[in-house]
C-alpha cells in the first residue's frame, strides 16, 4: 500500500507530488481563483500547458498562494508542456521562456513534452496557442524536426535549472526506447492517459522498470471527452460503473476516489481537475486508505483498451498510437 504522497524523481532527489490539479480547460477567466483555492485546499503540485490557454491566469493563482504566504515557492511543484509547433531547435527554448513569463516564474519543477508530434512553427506573436492546425487552416502540417534535436534541447533547459526535471508526454514505447538512445537526461516523468478503461499495464510496467515515473491523465475516462470525441459520448461513464461503485460502497469512499487510488497503487501519480470544491477536496484523500488485491484484480477485469484522448478522434488523420 503506498502511503507516501510523493515520488522521488532520481536526478535531482525532487519530491513530486502523487496528487496535482490539472489545468486543461479551466477558463482564464476562472483559472487565477481555481488555482489559489486548489492550492488553498491543498493541492501542491500544478499540472499546466501552454496548449491550455490559461497560463498567465494559472500564474497568477501560484503567485498569489505564495505571496499570501500559503505556499513557498519551493512548495509547489509546477509542471508545464511544451507544444508540438515548437519542437524546431531555435524554438524550444523561446516556447519556454515565453511560458515562464506568462507563469511570472523562476522556474518550473517539470517540463514535458506534450505530444511526440512536430508540427510545422507558427510564430507566437501571430497567434498564441496556436492549437494543432496552421492559422486559418484545418489541415495539420508537420515539419521535420528530430526528436534527438527537440530533447537536446530540453536537456539545455535543464543544465540552465530553469526546467528542474523534464519529461515526456503520449510517447510509446518505440519512441522512449529510441530517447533513450541518446538522452544526456533520461526523461523524469512520463504522461499519459490512464484509467481502467485503458490500463497500458505493459507499457507502465517498462517505463517504471526505466527509473521514469508515471503520471495518469484523464483518470476519469471518457468523463472528460464528452464533448469532444465520439467514444467519449457513447462510453458508459466510468464513475457510475457498477465494479468501481460497489468497491467505492466497500470503503466508503466516491467513485473519483476509487479511480484516482488505482493509480496511486501503481505508484502512479494524478492530476484530477475539477471547479466543484468538494470535489477538490475528496480528490486529495486518496491516501489514508487503500485498494486490496480483490478490487484491483475486479478492476483489471474492465480494460477496454479504450483511449479517448487520441488525435485520431478529432478528425485529423494521424493515428499516433497505431
Ligand atoms: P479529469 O479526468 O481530471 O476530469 C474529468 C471531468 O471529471 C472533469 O470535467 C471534472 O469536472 C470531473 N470530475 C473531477 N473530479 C470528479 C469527481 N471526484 N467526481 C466526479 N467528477 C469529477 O480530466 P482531464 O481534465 O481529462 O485530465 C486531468 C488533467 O490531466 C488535465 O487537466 C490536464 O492537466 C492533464 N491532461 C494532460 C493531457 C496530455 O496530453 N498530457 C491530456 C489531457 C489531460
Amino acid at each position: 500500500m503506498t502511503t507516501e504522497n510523493y515520488v522521488t524523481l532520481s536526478r535531482t532527489g525532487d519530491k513530486m507530488p502523487l496528487v496535482g490539479f490539472g489545468c486543461w480547460k479551466v477558463s482564464p477567466q476562472d483559472a487565477e481563483n481555481t488555482i489559489y483555492n486548489a492550492i488553498k485546499a491543498g493541492y501542491r503540485l500544478i499540472d499546466g500547458a501552454a496548449d491550455y490557454g490559461n497560463e498567465v491566469e494559472v500564474g497568477r493563482g501560484i503567485n498569489k498562494a505564495i505571496k499570501e504566504g500559503v505556499i513557498t515557492r519551493e512548495e509547489i511543484f509546477v509542471v508545464t508542456k511544451l507544444w508540438n509547433t515548437y519542437h524546431n531547435k531555435t524554438q524550444v527554448r523561446p516556447a519556454f521562456e515565453k511560458q515562464l513569463k506568462d507563469l511570472d516564474l523562476d522556474y518550473v519543477d517539470l517540463y514535458l513534452i506534450h505530444f511526440p508530434v512536430p508540427l510545422k512553427h507558427v510564430n507566437i506573436n501571430e497567434i498564441y496557442p496556436p492549437g494543432w492546425y496552421q492559422p486559418n487552416k484545418t489541415e495539420v502540417e508537420f515539419e521535420p524536426s528530430p526528436m534527438y534535436e527537440c530533447w537536446h534541447e530540453m536537456e539545455k533547459l535543464a543544465e540552465d535549472k530553469l526546467a528542474h526535471n523534464i519529461g515526456i508526454s503520449n510517447f510509446n514505447v518505440q519512441m522512449i526506447l529510441d530517447l533513450l538512445t541518446y538522452a544526456q537526461i533520461k526523461p523524469a516523468v512520463l504522461q499519459v492517459e490512464l484509467h481502467p478503461y485503458l490500463q497500458q499495464s505493459r507499457l507502465i510496467a517498462w517505463v517504471q522498470s526505466q527509473g521514469i515515473h508515471i503520471t495518469a491523465y484523464s483518470s476519469f475516462g471518457p468523463a472528460s471527452f464528452i464533448e469532444l470525441t465520439n467514444d467519449g459520448k457513447t462510453t458508459p461513464p466510468l464513475l457510475e460503473n457498477e465494479v468501481i461503485k460497489e468497491i467505492a460502497d466497500k470503503h466508503k469512499k466516491t467513485t473519483g476516489q476509487v479511480l484516482l487510488r488505482w493509480s496511486i497503487e501503481r505508484n502512479i501519480a494524478v492530476i484530477p481537475k475539477s471547479t466543484n470544491q468538494e470535489r477538490i477536496k475528496s480528490n486529495l484523500d486518496i491516501f489514508s486508505w487503500s485498494l486490496d488485491d480483490e478490487d484491483m484484480k475486479k478492476i483489471a477485469s474492465l480494460d477496454k483498451r479504450l483511449r479517448f484522448n487520441d488525435p485520431y478522434s478529432y478528425n485529423f488523420n494521424l493515428p499516433l498510437f497505431d
